[in-house]
Formats: structure tokens, sequence, C-alpha cells
């Protein structure tokens, strides 16, 4: 079974990540921050992490910088989840080391083929 690590500062985010990657046969855990995600890393490397932007505490990018600081290999794949759709936005996520995006709301079907494309289903 592959793990999924969902990092959001919404509660209700991280209920509607966990029912779909459920149903898509992942180990799900939930993280509230990047320094709460960064920890669980640390502990619990997941195959993936959904990682949302904006966050009190550690946001995406601080916590993509962290990530890559820390011994771990084979890194996590990211998908990194956005509500903004500018293409300078979505780059800096890439150069930060995100694998792929997804916009926000998204569905079963959307998510699955992000994680297609980062290879983890
Ligand atoms: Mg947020």
């Amino acid at each position: 079974m592959k793990s999924c690590l969902v990092v959001d500062d919404s509660k209700v985010i991280r209920k509607v990540a966990r029912h779909i990657l459920e149903g898509l046969d992942f180990a799900v855990a939930e993280a509230a921050d990047g320094r709460e995600a960064l920890d669980h890393c640390v502990a619990t490397p997941p195959d993936v992490i959904l990682l949302d932007w904006n966050m009190p505490v550690m946001s995406g990018m601080e916590f993509l910088r962290a990530l890559r600081e820390t011994a771990l290999a084979p890194l996590p794949k990211v998908v990194f989840c956005t509500t903004e759709n500018g293409s300078a936005h979505i780059r800096a996520a890439i150069d930060a080391g995100a694998d792929e995006y997804v916009m926000k709301p998204f569905d079963r079907e959307t998510l699955e083929s992000k994680l297609q494309i980062v290879g983890v289903v």
C-alpha cells in the first residue's frame, strides 16, 4: 500500500483529500502545517505528499526547502495544491522542488491523474 501525507491547514480539505486517497488505496496521514509535515516525513517518509501552499507556522514553500535539506532518499513525490492560477506561482513551486501541481478544488479524477504523472498510482 502506498502512503500519502496530506498537508493543509484546512481540516475540510484534509478530509476531502483523505476520502479520495483512501478510495485510491492509499494509507493516509495528515499534517496541519509544514512543520508538522516535516516531522512526519523524517519519522515516517510517505511515498507522496499533497501540499498546501498557504499555511501558518511553515508554508508549503518553506516546507519544500526544508524537505530538500533532509537526508531523505528517495525524497517523497510532492503534488502542491493551489487556488492561484498564475504561471509564475506554479513555476516557483516547481523550482522549489514540487513534482506536479493541482488546482483546488480538485476531484478524484484530477487528483488520480496527477498521482499517475508523478508515478505513485
Ligand atoms: Mg491553506
